[in-house]
């Protein structure tokens, strides 16, 4: 029997026979198309969901593993309390009293401001962040945080100030796809199947990462880049098309301003200078800036690995640029927008919070621009009390 929905995994109400749900991986923002099979009430096997539009099929090593995620052996299956002899189990009642209760007590004798809520990587694209911040402002505390302290924020940053929005790469229709710091066999597997289309059309391949990777061995060129020098890579090829004229006039002419000054900027990145940032030799660097200037449309694939240095905010402005001054954004084949259908936002407008959020004063542009803390400061707040204490964390879906 194949259902479309999801039921009781295990409990009084499972059936004794085989049964197939569909339902999607929530592991990940990628929320791939899974078919899960029940047999005698206990989750037998998770494999690829063919019908799903857009993984077709595909599974990462994660979703592949979503058995062993729901049976380890170690898995929280009820409210544990940390006592002076261990872990010890309580009831949800007993829980939520202990919760509340102390939750109570950090605000009257410390101030709201000293309970920080944070949401990791299982809360992205999902909702229940909104509410853990809705729940931080009827609180009244500012230290609302996600994994976005560390990842993914910087991109969206650099991408917004240069243009406005977060764009992605259109694989299907590109005449020269640019896996910058991304490896989506392991980790969106779905993509390697468009990309594998746009290849069989005749598009280029170019990968810039430190390892070989299953799909460095195929690419046209693979920028083996030493780790962290990504923005160095993209002013060395913005060297290169400025001065052969491979940026799109009109593009420039229409849509940009100062871009005269990126002359100027990009001057001291000549090849041979980035090839001692980089250890890419510069004929590379060449070929690289000429196969993704001249070929039309190019994407670029923004990876985690950029975002992941101290200079990925730069890094990823130096590839925005690329982007833009090429002719490649908002084409098909090159950077989309695309909508991104939402619930409302649930931040209350007026929060009732007396102090700054922590990190506001240390990265006021990620805190404009998130509206978040720090969460890379937690550990000086808690440990060192500045700017003030932490006496309290709430974690959702993050393994700090
Ligand atoms: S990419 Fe992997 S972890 Fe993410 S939703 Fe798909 S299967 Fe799950």
């Amino acid at each position: 029997m194949e259902q479309g929905h999801v039921s009781p995994l295990v409990g009084p109400d499972a059936r004794p026979e085989s049964e197939v749900f569909r339902t999607v991986c929530g592991i990940c923002s990628g929320t791939c198309g899974i078919r899960f099979t029940i047999e005698d009430g206990v989750l037998h096997s998770v494999e690829g969901d063919d019908n799903h539009p857009v993984s077709n099929g595909h599974l990462c090593p994660k979703g592949q593993a979503l058995t062993e995620v729901v049976t380890a052996r170690d898995r929280l299956k009820h409210p544990m309390r940390k006592t002076a002899y261990g872990w010890e189990r309580v009831s949800w009642n007993q829980a939520f009293y202990l919760l509340t209760q102390n939750l109570r007590l950090i605000k009257q004798n410390y101030g709201p401001e000293a309970l920080a809520v944070h949401v990791g990587h299982a809360g992205v694209g999902k909702e229940f962040p909104g509410y853990a911040e809705r729940f931080c402002n009827l609180y009244g505390t500012p230290n609302f945080s996600t994994c976005g302290s560390h990842c993914f924020e910087s991109k969206a940053m650099a991408n917004v100030i240069t243009y406005g929005a977060m764009p992605i790469a259109d694989y299907e229709n590109s005449r020269c796809i640019v896996l910058w710091g991304k490896n989506p066999a392991s980790s969106t597997p779905s993509l390697v199947e468009q990309i594998v289309k746009a290849r069989e059309n005749g598009c280029a391949l170019v990968v810039i990462d430190p390892r070989e990777t299953p799909l460095a061995k195929k690419a046209d060129l693979h920028l083996q880049i030493r780790p962290g020098t990504d923005g160095a890579l993209a002013l060395g090829m913005l060297h290169v098309i400025l001065n052969h004229g491979l940026y799109n006039n009109e593009f420039v002419r229409e849509w940009t301003t100062g871009f005269e000054k990126l002359f100027d900027c990009v001057a001291p990145y000549t090849p041979k200078a980035v090839e001692g940032i980089t250890w890419i030799p510069a004929a590379k660097i060449r070929q690289a800036a000429h196969l993704y200037g001249s070929s039309k449309p190019a994407c670029i694939s923004q990876g985690v690995a950029l975002e992941l240095n101290t200079n990925g905010f730069q890094a990823l402005r130096a590839v925005a640029i690329l982007q833009a001054v090429t002719g490649n954004l908002d084409v098909p084949g090159g950077a989309i927008f695309l909508d991104d259908p939402r619930l409302s936002d649930l931040r209350l407008t007026n929060p009732d919070s007396k102090r700054e959020a922590i990190g506001a004063k240390e990265y006021p542009l990620f805190h404009a621009s998130s509206g978040h803390a720090q969460a890379n400061l937690y550990a000086r707040a808690i440990l060192e009390g500045k700017p003030y204490p932490l006496r309290g964390l709430l974690v959702a879906g993050s393994n700090p």
